[in-house]
């Protein structure tokens, strides 16, 4: 092990998860090497019901781990406390707005009145929940510009499918067949995939030397083939597109649609919305933006909200409020169907309604002029150290790239990534978006302290230094304080071993 401060120095801002011995330090064996045969959990009394045994039929039983409650909960135990999470640390995962979610909304959403209610229930006993899901629609709608969301998406991605056959639900009225999707090279990955499924071919427009999209590139991309553009903005470079009202206009001029990705919604809040940028359709990602932690492959809530002229196609059945103030279900008349079955996920949807109102306008304004704050506070501390691709200033997040330090000594932004895991961090996006070499890719958002983000700047400007001093051989090394040392990654995902290997 090389000679540095120990993780604990920055300890209390990251997670320090590497340098309590406990967490690090021990194997974790897997259960199957706790087992005892006949050993138990709990014993119920004897039914009278003779064992069934394993010949008996040819009935194989599971070969499963035998272990008291007391090895079994501390088998686990001891895993979740080399669980990273946002609760632990600073977790500065960009485009995924890794924030602290305050606990008051998940006390909101475990309230047995709302939790314990049936889906199937009638709409005579569950006024209630329908006010608060068409008050969230409300809310989404002035948040976005738009005039009407459908609440069951259960993630960005089914967002961005669902928003996409509405689109295609629209040019079919016209009585247009559109066949392609306009994709900017900085997109996340399933603004493509989604693109596939919903039976678009994409068509990746380029970026220009500020970041944005290059106008040559989508005016030359544009034909009456083009059913919409996906755009994010702020892209995932952290950039506004400066000619986003002209992008629209230009789709709109083509007959086309423009689709806003609205995963990095956390900039703009009370700002501006996507409605003034002139979209059309709006998924948001509610598990970055409003309040449900996420990062295990959810439940989340990818909500899709339109412009007035397109409600009759989304999803449905909705909740809408009667002239006499009672609430009911409808089919919007030409609707794509259900995406979910009953009302989406729902208690995903409870939080960012609780949040949501919590904040108010002027709230949610805040949140997002200190996330942008945090993150060029962030963006000028390091910019001295890292190389900055794109721009002196950011939005919410930014994209640093480790090409110098990759021509130097071979040290690619994964290597930096490791050197942060030793160091009590969580390491940014890395390799992502694609458009810059050796990416990182950093959201601190707007929960985290000043403090933090000093003791993260510490930590970031240590390793540029020790990536010097040892010409890339600490990179490399690194992790060297986590239960497990450098993982080759393809072979872990072909060929997983689950079994425990002592580190050599
Ligand atoms: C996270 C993300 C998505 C996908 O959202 P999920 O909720 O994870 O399905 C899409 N686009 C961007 C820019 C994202 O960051």
């Amino acid at each position: 092990m090389t000679d540095r401060p120990s993780a604990s120095v920055y300890g209390t801002y990251g997670g320090s998860a590497a340098s309590t011995p406990l967490m690090g330090g021990s194997e974790e064996p897997l259960i199957f090497s706790l087992s005892s045969p006949g050993r138990r959990a709990f014993q119920l009394p004897s039914t009278g019901v003779p064992d069934l045994a394993p010949d008996d039929n040819n009935v194989e039983l599971p070969a499963l781990p035998e272990v008291s409650e007391r090895d079994l909960v501390g088998h686990y135990t001891r895993l979740t406390h080399r669980q990273y999470s946002v609760d632990l640390g600073f977790y500065p995962l960009g485009s995924c707005t890794m924030k602290y979610n305050p606990k008051a909304f998940d006390e909101v959403a475990e309230m047995p009145l709302l939790k314990d209610v049936h889906p199937l229930i009638s709409a005579q006993f569950s006024q209630g929940w329908m006010e608060i899901m068409w008050t969230l629609d409300r809310a989404l709608c002035a948040i976005t510009g738009m005039s009407a969301f459908t609440l069951q998406p259960p993630a960005g991605a089914a967002g961005e499918l669902t928003g996409l056959l509405v689109a295609g639900a629209y040019h079919r009225s016209l009585g247009e067949h559109r066949t392609v999707v306009l994709v900017p090279e900085s997109a996340h990955g399933t603004n493509p995939a989604s693109a596939t499924l919903a039976g678009y071919r994409t068509v990746t427009v380029a970026t220009d030397s500020d970041g944005c999209v290059d106008m040559a590139s989508l005016e030359s991309s544009l034909s009456e083939d083009v059913a919409a553009i996906m755009l994010t903005n702020p892209n995932t470079i952290g950039i506004f597109e400066k000619d986003v009202v002209e992008i629209c206009r230009l789709l709109h001029e083509a007959g086309a649609l423009a689709y806003y990705d609205g995963a990095n919604l956390n900039a703009i809040m009370g700002i501006t919305t996507p409605g003034k940028m002139g979209f059309d359709i709006v998924h948001l990602n509610t598990h970055k933006t409003f309040a449900t932690p996420h990062g295990g492959g959810g439940p989340g809530a990818g909500p899709v909200g339109v412009r007035a002229g397109l409600e009759q196609y989304l999803p449905g059945p909705r909740p809408v409020l009667n002239e006499d103030g009672t609430c009911q279900w409808k089919m919007p008349d030409h609707s794509i169907g259900r995406v979910h079955s009953y009302n989406g996920n729902a208690m995903v949807l409870i939080r960012a309604f609780a949040y949501i109102l919590s904040n108010g306008s002027d709230g949610l304004k805040k949140v997002s002029q200190t996330a942008l704050l945090n993150a060029n506070w962030l963006l000028k501390a390091l910019s001295g150290t890292y190389e900055v691709p794109y721009g002196s200033s950011c939005m919410h997040e930014f994209v640093l790239s480790a090409s110098t330090f990759k021509r130097r000594y071979g040290v690619k932004a994964q290597d930096i990534a490791k050197m942060l895991l030793d160091r009590g961090f969580h390491p940014p996006t890395v390799s992502f978006p694609l458009v810059v070499d050796e990416a990182l890719m950093i959201e601190p958002t707007e929960t985290e302290s000043l403090q933090t983000l000093q003791a993260f700047t510490s930590a970031m400007v240590e390793i540029a230094s020790e990536i010097e001093a040892t010409k890339g051989a600490s990179a490399k090394a690194a992790p060297e304080r986590t239960p497990v040392g450098r993982i080759d990654e393809a072979q872990a995902a072909r060929h997983p071993i689950v079994t425990a290997v002592p580190r050599t």
